[in-house]
This record gives structure tokens, sequence and C-alpha cells, in this order.
């Protein structure tokens, strides 16, 4: 099969992805091989292509949000028959022995294994997954639409609940990528309101026509104090800005995986007050199953940019750039 690998971590433009030639996989016990269909391609891919991640073994296929066909199964493969449509996301495996799997957090579990880092992801005709760890997938979405939800949208989701905003309050959303466009979808179905501080005019456009409430550029004053924020863009220069607008009592939830360096902090007007920062972290199969009901259920719609899987590298590149708005996702 032909799959991309990260061969060099570099800059996105130096071409760090490299297409080969693999035998397809083989399932072991408890695994299905998964036919992809489509992969999104995801903001961690980037960092994980740029080296921002360090590498966790080399020529590492990248993609967690896959959308497929399962094609084989392993031995005592019980959850899913051949045929049918799957879903492989971020948390590829957990030891479910640590004291966090114990306690019902496997998002911190000390000994993860992440599809797309520590085993081979979607940019490829196919890859493995652990079927406790997959997921069924709303029928009224199609593979496109569904792809960018496996991640993008569960950690969007776990990231707003994380930011604590009650019922009919007020959210702010820093950057407004695939991520953020599926979290404003929930939020405006709870009834909150929203305002989006983006400096992309494509993403500006994409967060008007999804009815939001307000649309400012990055590090513009928030129209009225807020309960609760998302930062989905990986700039750590606007955490003290966000922080600045919360309300007392406020959270700022700092969604990606990785983030530039934070500046320093003032107390009396930022962290004072009870104003709380806090990162989030992978995501349970628990977040995963609530979303992708909710999802259904709202009618939460990805907006989507569709690339041939041979174009993988013009898809990061395209998202390095921010030359699209909304979710690429590769097509096989
Ligand atoms: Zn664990
Ligand atoms: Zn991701």
């Amino acid at each position: 099969m032909h799959a991309w690998v990260v061969e060099r971590p570099g800059p996105v433009d130096t071409g760090p992805l490299r297409r080969v030639v693999r035998p397809l996989p083989e399932p072991g016990p408890g695994q299905v091989r998964v036919d992809v269909v489509c992969c999104g391609v995801c903001r961690t891919d980037l960092h994980l292509a740029e080296g921002d991640l360090p590498p966790h073994h080399p020529s590492v296929v990248p993609g967690h949000e896959v959308v497929g066909r399962v094609a084989a199964c392993g031995p005592g493969v019980t959850r899913f028959a051949v045929g049918e449509r799957v879903g492989v996301a971020w948390l590829g495996r957990t030891d479910g022995t640590c004291r966090f799997c114990r306690r019902g957090a496997e998002n911190l579990c000390t000994a993860p294994v992440f599809t797309g880092w520590d085993v081979d992801g979607g940019y490829a005709e196919a890859c493995l997954a652990d079927e406790r760890f997959a997921y069924r997938l709303p029928d009224g979405v199609d593979d496109e639409r569904a792809a960018p939800l496996l991640c993008a949208g569960i950690i969007g989701y776990r990231a707003l609940r994380l930011a604590a905003v009650p019922p009919g309050g007020r959210l702010g959303i820093y950057g407004f990528g695939a991520s953020a466009h599926l979290t404003a979808q929930v939020a405006l179905a709870q009834g909150m309101r929203v305002h989006v501080f983006t400096r992309g005019e494509r993403n500006r456009e994409l967060a008007r026509g999804l009815g939001v409430d307000s649309v400012g550029l990055a590090a513009d004053h928030a129209p009225e104090p807020l309960d609760g924020a998302v930062l989905f863009a990986p700039a750590g220069e606007l955490v003290p800005v966000a922080l600045w607008a919360l309300d007392r009592g406020g959270t700022l939830a700092v969604a990606g995986i990785w983030l530039s360096p934070i500046p320093g902090l003032d107390y009396a007007t930022q962290l004072f007050e009870e104003r709380r920062l806090r990162s989030v972290t992978a995501n349970t199969r628990r977040d995963g199953e609530e979303f992708l009901r909710l999802a259904e259920r709202l009618g939460v719609r990805a907006t989507t940019v569709g690339y041939p899987m041979d174009e993988a590298p013009r898809a990061l590149a395209d998202l390095a750039h921010g030359r699209f708005a909304g979710a690429a996702v590769l097509r096989t």
C-alpha cells in the first residue's frame, strides 16, 4: 500500500513528508485493519511534521481522523465486522491499569498510544486500530464530513466542557480553524453567546456564517466579559489576552497539544478573582461517544476542503499558511 511518512521533521515547505510503499498491516489480537476512505488533516499532524512534537518513532504515518471500512479482523474481535464503517481517532490505546485509567481519566494515561504518533495513522490506504478505541459514526454524516469530528470535534467538545460556561453564558473562542468551527456550533446550539477572535478573513467569514454573536481580531477586546474561553490558536501570546477578557470566576481552556511560549501574567487582572487557566489533554472514549451522539442530535456539520490522498503535503502546507477555512480532509 501507499503511505505518507514523516521522514525528516522540518518546516512544511521543505517537504517533511515522503511517500512510501509498505506491506498491508496484519491485524493482531483485538485489532481491525481499516481501509481508509478519508483522513482529516489536524494541526497536530503539522506540529509532528515540523518537529514541534518530537517523533515517537521514525517514519511514522500521521493521521488520526480516519474514516474507513473494516477490511480484516484480528483474533478476538467482536465489536466490528468486515465491511462496517468505523472511525479511528487520536487515542489509539491506553494501558487500562495506571492510576488515571483506574479513576476514569484515561486521557491522562501514563502509557498511552496515540494514532499517527506512536503507531501508524491514516495518511495511507490502510491502518490498524484497536477495536475498543474505534468509533461507530453517525449514519447521517458522510465520510468526508465525519472525519474532522474525530479529533477537531472531540477535543473541541472536551475543551468546551472544561471552559465551564454556564447555560446561556458567554464564550470566547480564540482562533477559528477546524476544531473551533465545530465547537462553536455546539455552543450556539446549547444557547451560549459566542464571541470569536481570529485574524484570517476566511475564518472570520466562516464564523459569521455560523451565526456567532461577534467576530473580532485575535487581540481585540471582548464585547462583554466572558464566562469561559477556549484558545485554539497555538499562540501563547493570546493567553494573557484571553485571561484578561474573562469575567470573575471564568476559565480559559487551552485546546492545543502545542503552544508557543506564554508571556508573563499579571496576577491582579489576569488570574485573581478566581480566574482559571487549564490545558486540555487528549480525551476519554466517553468524550468521543458523547460528542458523536451530540453532533448528530444538534446537526453539527463540518465545513471541509477535500484533497486527494496523493496531495497530503499540499493539504498540510495550506493548513500551515491558512489558505482555507474549516477542515482539510484527504480522500483515497
Ligand atoms: Zn493508563
Ligand atoms: Zn488532532
